[in-house]
């Protein structure tokens, strides 16, 4: 036999039976996002390797070891998306939607990064990302946040999800900062890992979220970023604060939160959990008033966030807060016997779509005695089979029977059927 093939190491296919719980999901996102106006965007997976380099920054993680770069056959230089955010700025920018407007925006969709795959890190993850352009004020962070908080809420995971919260401040108060933490990690670089003695060369910012004991016991005494503040990202931070106090969001002040990316200023946000072990983050995001105009655009006020698809499916397994009928995808399974069964089967079940589109009928196909019809029947999750033998088609009857409940087995006329499932099953 030929050696068979296997997919790429951290990507994954999803199976039939997880994929109602990621339409779940996606359906249950899709509404709340609705409820707030949002609308939604689709780009492409492939980009110019410079829009990742120019908008996530030459010095982060991502585009130093991470992106799946590869030259394509005119020899230019592509990038498998490794987040939303730029081609989204991109798409934007390209098509005008930013010009004298606001933008509210929604994606999903495939991102790719070479990391070592493990429980919540994949090589191909799924996010669904939300972006907004054109407002400068604290609101719209605010109502990005709450809406987060509705999902979770929507979802069953508000009491295991805390937000962790911050401000990064202007830029040029994030600069006087950074010199000021460079000045204090210099002083004690050989106390530093290695990591952040790399970090405090190209990406000092990034120091404060190093894993190592060592390196946070240091930053102790180390000068705080709030006490470089500016007075508008103070006062925007009071008031995105103020809105999320009055509507009883509660967060943690984290001045360490700094994100990997080079493009926050401002808000920046993570929603965290402690029921995934190393893979706490299931959402993120933040306020990236400079990027529009780093990508060759107007100044341009923006803020948005993404998040983990597969991370928050293995909360939603773990806690097991998947509602029973999410994973029940069948509701009547048809089976038949005997001379002319097959297509009596197979014009009921039609009729039936045809009358009451809500229905989710799925059809005995194959033949086969009905003890074995019946197996089939029974593993298809559907609440009633639907019986039809050589009696029930001479007489235009059907055998309903309950495979879930107590009802046992009736025999109705195929003309009251409709009428019966609008009573028994919506
Ligand atoms: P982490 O700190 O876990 O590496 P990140 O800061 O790199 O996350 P973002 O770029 O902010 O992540 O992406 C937003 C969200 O996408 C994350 O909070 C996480 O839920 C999810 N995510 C990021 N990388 C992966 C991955 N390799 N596999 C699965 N999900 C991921
Ligand atoms: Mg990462």
């Amino acid at each position: 036999m030929a050696k068979k093939i296997q997919a790429i190491r951290g990507m994954n296919d999803i199976l039939p039976t997880q994929s109602p719980v990621w339409q779940y999901l996606e359906g249950t996102v899709k509404d709340v996002l609705a409820g707030y106006g949002y609308d939604e965007i689709r780009m492409p997976v492939l980009e110019q390797t410079a829009l990742f380099k120019r908008s996530i920054g030459e010095v982060t993680d991502i585009v130093e070891k991470e992106m799946y770069t590869f030259e394509d056959r005119n020899g230019d230089s592509l990038t498998l998306r490794p987040e939303g955010t730029a081609s989204c700025v991109r798409a934007c920018e390209e098509h005008g939607l930013l010009y004298n407007q606001t933008q509210r925006l929604w994606y999903t969709g495939p991102m790719f990064r070479h990391e070592r795959p493990q429980k919540g890190r994949y090589r191909q993850f799924y996010q669904i990302g939300v972006e907004t352009f054109g407002i400068a004020t604290p609101d719209i962070d605010a109502e990005l946040i709450l809406m987060t908080a509705r999902l979770w809420e929507q979802l069953g995971l508000a009491d295991s999800v805390t937000l962790q919260l911050n401000t990064l401040g202007s830029n040029d108060a994030r600069a006087r900062y950074r010199d000021a933490l460079v000045d204090y990690l210099s002083a004690r670089k050989d106390q530093l890992d290695e990591d952040s003695q790399r970090r405090l060369e190209t990406n000092p910012l990034r120091v404060l979220d190093s894993k190592n004991p060592e390196t946070q016991a240091l930053l102790a005494d180390a000068p705080e970023l709030h006490d470089y503040l500016d007075d508008e990202s103070r006062s925007d931070f009071e008031a995105l604060r103020a809105v999320l106090d009055a509507a009883g969001v509660k967060y943690e002040i984290n001045q360490r939160l700094v994100r990997g990316l080079d493009y926050y200023c401002k808000t920046v946000f993570e929603w965290v959990t402690d029921k995934l072990g190393a893979q706490g983050t299931v959402c993120a995001g933040g306020r990236y008033d400079g990027l529009v105009e780093q990508l060759g655009g107007k100044p341009t006020p923006a803020v948005g966030f993404a998040m983990g698809v597969e991370r928050l499916i293995l909360m939603l397994e773990t806690l097991e807060v998947i509602p029973a009928e999410v994973m029940q995808t069948v509701d009547l399974y048809v089976c038949g016997v005997g001379e002319g069964a097959s297509l009596a089967s197979l014009m009921l079940a039609d009729s039936l779509r045809a009358e009451q589109p809500w229905l989710r009928v799925q059809t005995h196909c194959g033949g086969g005695s009905f003890k074995s019809q019946m197996k089939k029947a029974d593993k298809s999750g559907a609440l009633f089979a639907l019986l039809l033998g050589e009696t029930e088609i001479a007489e235009k009857q059907v055998a309903v029977k309950d495979l879930r409940g107590e009802a046992g087995q009736q025999t109705i006329a195929q003309s009251e059927l409709a009428q019966w499932l609008t009573d028994n099953l919506s």
